[in-house]
């Protein structure tokens, strides 16, 4: 479990949705880009949340070596899918994806895309987490959806866990 305290509140990402970037990262030169959604739960009486789900890759997606572009409709029957299978409890909250490079830094694209979903986005959270995994390490920002605001808030190497930068 990775916990990132940042302000007043504290994010956990449970080991799976770690090993899940690790195992889709491009360490080949002809590994795609792969990508999904992150599923959670927002803690009772505080803004804390936990990441301990996802979606993966579904077949209407775009993969390319530096492109990974997600389809609303299927990530979103698995989605709802996942809410009614935890009783109500689990809610999306936020972004993951891979990138071709050892050290992930984000795209135009990618800053643009997070942007528009922090506006757009239908979750209870206040926040979005987005991971961008390296080949090497892999990195997690938190969007405010007040105001907008993006902050990079952890790096880690994949194997390793509870260690702050
Ligand atoms: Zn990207």
């Amino acid at each position: 479990m990775i916990s990132i305290e940042w302000g007043n509140i504290v994010i956990e990402i449970e080991e799976q949705v770690i090993k899940v970037i690790q195992n889709m990262r491009q360490d080949s030169p002809t590994d795609k880009e792969s990508g999904g959604m992150l599923i959670g739960s927002i803690l009772t009486d505080s803004n804390d949340f936990v990441i301990r789900d996802y979606t993966f890759p579904q077949k209407e997606d775009y993969q390319s070596r530096y492109r990974f572009i997600r389809r609303e409709k299927s990530h979103n029957a698995l989605l709802q899918k996942k809410w009614k299978e935890s009783n109500n409890t689990v809610m999306y909250l936020g972004e993951w994806h891979t990138h071709p490079e050892m050290d992930p830094h984000y795209s135009l694209q990618d800053i643009r895309n997070w942007r528009r979903l922090l506006r757009k986005s239908k979750t209870f959270s206040d926040y979005l987490v987005f991971i961008i995994g390296g080949i090497s390490i892999y990195r997690v920002w938190i969007g405010s959806r007040e105001n907008g605001d993006i902050e990079l808030v952890y790096e880690g190497a994949y194997n390793e866990s509870n260690k702050f930068n």
